[in-house]
């Protein structure tokens, strides 16, 4: 079977800049990525470059993300798998591709362990450690085509990747709004983790829609009927049927009742200004009947990752229940793909600054503090969400904002093998040694910090890497008590005590 792939044309097609500078980086990214990348394949037999950088490209290009993440979408895995260095890579391309290819290459050295307490921590990290949006959007599309392709992949491997996407990359998703990867990714990881649930979830799905579809079709025309004798003539209109997890989770949450889920179908109308978005609305509701309690108004009260849309369940003519989502085309992109519309979609009357995305300040005191990424220049979007955080109530300094900030008083190091351990800011060896278990914090003999001898009390930085050396015989030293900062390693140092004392 002859596989085909994404093309350099097909990438500068789809993408939005078109000035020839931004055309002439994709090209160079590519020619670069197909000769560094030469004879490499995938598991699958694929070529490596043609296969999964071409194809995460593309998905880049396709949500309207810049020339720089498009290029770096090309050349994310060069620095691992190839014998690159970020300065080649930088002189080849540009210091911004450098700087998202490096923060991607970051950004897979972490590694997931399942650890219930990890991952949330991991989650943060992964937020934290991208200094800049565009690694984490690089780094999602990556996953997404991973997930893809995960069946090449051993069972156990397959099955690690996709509970790691749910916790890890699902949440991040959702948290930035991005509501299309959010749910292919969640269907590929349920297709992965309940292959049986997911069959019979899809089956019920395929069947309600050929039962439906027709139908609905009718419906749809009623309505434009309706719209058109109001005056309504500028919106169009889509229909989604609902992603199989999200689905099957409803259905959980409805005692397995299909005919509770009002949302299976949703019909999208999308229109040109807010105004039009209410008027519609009563429209709708002359049209079609409104089901009692299901109007949502998330234009006035957004949800907290930022979604706006008037929502409302109805019982067609026909008995069909329907929920419509009416938006903006605005709202309708930044639905679609949350923080990453930012790049792409831009009006004369832009009204998405005001959008409230809390977590960016959250997640990201370092630049909202300077402005600055490691580039030397503040990225658009950045500009955008701190210039609308003035308008909202509130605001506070950016430097108020850092202060009360998680980052300001967690940090992260890792242990060897890459786990991550949420310590907090002024904690040594010793609060991390126990933070992994009490066995390790009493055997502890030496500690390498970033592959170097240190002393117990050195205080840890963000990112370290920490080595702990243990002794089959060791005891706890009481003066650890001293350099330890969490309440987890005094503990165990002093009942340790007691209890030597108490044995004597
Ligand atoms: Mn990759």
């Amino acid at each position: 079977m002859k596989q085909e792939y994404f093309t350099l044309k097909d990438i500068l097609r789809k993408m939005r800049e078109q000035d020839a500078e931004s055309r002439a980086l994709i090209e160079r990214a590519w020619e670069f990525g197909q000769k560094v990348h030469a004879g490499q394949t995938r598991l699958s037999g694929e070529p490596y470059f043609e296969s999964h950088l071409a194809t995460t490209a593309y998905y880049l290009a396709d949500i309207g993300m810049d020339a720089a993440s498009i290029a770096a979408g090309l050349l994310h895995d060069t620095l691992e798998d190839t014998q690159t260095t970020p300065e080649e890579l930088e002189k080849e391309l540009n210091a911004e591709v450098r700087f998202i290819v490096e923060g991607v290459t970051k950004l897979g050295k972490l590694k997931y362990r399942g650890l219930e307490r990890h991952v949330e921590s991991m989650r943060k990290l992964l937020v934290a450690t991208a200094e800049d949006i565009r690694v984490i959007i690089v780094k999602m599309y990556d996953r997404l085509h991973n997930m893809e392709t995960n069946n090449f992949h051993e069972p156990e491997r397959q099955q690690r990747k996709a509970l790691e996407t749910m916790e890890v990359y699902v949440p991040i998703a959702e948290r930035l709004g991005m509501g299309k990867i959010k749910s292919d990714l969640e269907d590929l990881c349920f297709k992965t983790l309940e292959p049986e649930t997911y069959k019979e979830t899809e089956k019920i799905l395929i069947q309600k829609r050929s039962e439906l579809e027709d139908r609905l079709e009718e419906e749809v025309k009623d309505l434009k009927k309706g719209l058109g004798e109001n005056g309504i003539r500028a919106f169009r209109t889509e229909t989604r049927v609902k992603g199989v997890y999200s689905f099957a989770k409803k259905l959980e949450r409805k005692n397995g009742e299909i005919a509770l889920v009002y949302d299976l179908f949703a019909l999208r109308i999308i229109v040109k200004n807010i105004e039009d978005c209410y008027r519609i609305l009563g429209v709708i509701h002359s049209v079609w009947r409104p089901i009692p309690g299901r109007i949502k108004d998330y234009i006035a009260f957004p949800k907290p990752n930022g979604y706006r849309s008037l929502h409302t369940s109805v019982l067609t003519r026909h008995g069909i229940t329907v929920e419509a989502q009416i938006r903006t085309e605005e709202m309708h992109q930044e639905s679609q793909y949350g923080i990453a519309s930012h790049f792409g979609y831009k009006t004369a009357n832009s009204t998405s600054a005001v959008v409230p995305i809390e977590w960016v300040r959250r997640f990201f005191p370092n630049l909202i503090k300077t402005g600055v990424t490691k580039t030397g220049e503040a990225p658009r979007w950045m500009k955008d969400l701190t210039e609308a955080q003035r308008d909202l109530p509130g605001f506070k300094t950016l430097d108020q904002a850092f202060k009360e900030d998680f980052f300001a008083k967690r940090m992260f190091v890792f242990t060897p093998k890459g786990d991550v351990i949420d310590l907090p800011v002024g904690a040594t060896a010793v609060d991390f040694a126990y933070a992994i278990h009490s066995s390790i914090g009493h055997k502890m003999s030496g500690v390498k910090i970033n592959g170097r001898m240190a002393s117990f009390e050195t205080p840890l930085e963000n990112g370290n890497f920490v080595e702990i050396l243990t002794k089959k015989q060791g005891t706890p030293n009481k003066k650890w008590i001293q350099h330890a900062k969490t309440a987890n390693a005094k503990r165990h140092i002093r009942n340790a005590h007691r209890e030597t004392k108490k044995s004597k």
